[in-house]
């Protein structure tokens, strides 16, 4: 097919208090009495009474609570995954993810790997998931990412850091209620803000733009200016806005890529565990050179939050640490091509991947 045929979300609420209106939502999907609702919830709120205790639980459902230390593995979901097809009897009802991305994308895949058999590393990649997810639902606790409406799911694997690309990734159902990033830290809103202002600007700028991705990113960078840099806003705006950013950021990538930002991040995240919105600001901190106006942006939302990147993460480490990095990020040429186009290896060399990573 010459043109992407995009699969997208297929119903979605939005607004404040709307998780209220969950349980009525999923009374409409379950199965069967044996067939659980399993909620898959970053631990942050595991003992915070005002989220818990209204997750719409009956007969068999579950809650596991999951840690976003670190980002998603596929182990972590075939570990999932057999504990859940060892614990009940009937394939659940559904998977519901509440949390950030690492918690969305669990629950992507987790629903995936409910109904296709073997490892979930074999998935990473390009349409090669052959039978129809589990219903899935997603409901974001801070946002940026855009993978609430994304095609992907990114998991770290034995051998890569790469997503599980799919028409049957997408949420079936997702819910943005502004009210659920309220407590969301300072540092954390902004990095994974700016993971979203920074799909804008590699959109915008990348070769691949066409009028789709425009809308959304343009759409997506007047809320990011408004949220980062503006002063009139209240906080329930600015959250409703984030919200909002988030999806029309995700669905700006969707017809379009990502750039150079995300493939290094991807490198520092592979050999360092450098999570992916402080590892976007920490690579796109440097590229003045590549993205000029975007940066400069970049620094005044830094500046007016007042917000300290590490520095020196890279400092120590030794010639094989800075290939390995050097290896995954050239790795993802449609990043690349879309950065500088087709020619983008005469820029993009080894030696100056080195100065770059250098420098963070
Ligand atoms: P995250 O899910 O890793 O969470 C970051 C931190 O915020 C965690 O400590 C978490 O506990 C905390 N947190 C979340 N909600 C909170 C709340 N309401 N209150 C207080 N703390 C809260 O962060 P993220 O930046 O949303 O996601 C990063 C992950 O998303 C990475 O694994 C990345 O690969 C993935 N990602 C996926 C896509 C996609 O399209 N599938 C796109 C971009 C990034
Ligand atoms: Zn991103």
């Amino acid at each position: 097919m010459n043109f992407k045929n995009f699969p997208m979300v297929s119903n979605v609420v939005f607004g404040r208090g709307s998780f209220n209106q969950l349980e009525e939502i999923l009374l409409l999907k379950r199965l069967n009495v044996n067939a659980p609702f399993i909620f898959l919830v970053d631990d942050v709120f595991q003992g915070n009474e005002a989220l818990t205790s209204r997750i719409p639980l009956s007969y068999e459902d579950e809650i596991i609570f999951i840690s976003a230390e670190e980002e998603p593995k596929t182990s972590q979901v075939d570990a999932l995954v057999e504990h859940i097809i060892l614990k009940f009897k009937d394939r659940p009802s559904g998977v519901i993810g509440i949390g950030g991305g690492t918690l969305l994308d669990l629950a992507k895949a987790v629903a995936i790997m409910l109904t296709n058999e073997g490892e979930t590393h074999e998935y990473q990649g390009w349409d090669l998931v052959r039978r129809p997810a589990i219903y899935h639902v997603g409901i974001p606790t801070i946002s940026g990412t855009g993978a609430e409406v994304s095609r992907t799911t990114v998991l770290t694997g034995p051998e890569k850091k790469l997503g599980i690309n799919s028409d049957f990734t997408p949420f079936n159902q997702v819910l943005l209620d502004p009210e659920l990033i309220s407590d969301v830290p300072k540092q954390q809103w902004f990095y994974t803000g700016m993971d979203c202002y920074i799909h804008c600007i590699e959109s915008l700028t990348g070769t691949y733009l066409n009028a789709f991705s425009q809308s959304y990113g343009e759409k997506a960078l007047e809320l990011c200016k408004d949220i980062f840099l503006g002063d009139h806003l209240s906080k329930k705006e600015a959250e409703d806005k984030l919200m909002m950013a988030s999806w029309h950021g995700g669905m700006s990538i969707a017809y379009s890529q990502v750039g150079i930002a995300h493939a290094m991040s991807y490198g520092l995240s592979y050999l360092l565990g450098t999570k992916h919105g402080v590892g976007n600001c920490i690579v796109f901190d440097q590229l003045e050179e590549f993205y000029p106006e975007g940066v400069k942006m970049f620094k005044e939302m830094k500046a007016k939050h007042n917000i300290e990147l590490p520095q020196g993460i890279c400092k120590d480490l030794s010639d094989a640490d800075f290939n390995k990095m050097i290896d995954v990020a050239l790795g993802l040429v449609p990043l690349w091509e879309n950065a500088l186009g087709s020619n983008w290896q005469k820029t993009i060399t080894r030696a100056k991947l080195r100065s770059m990573y250098e420098l963070m």
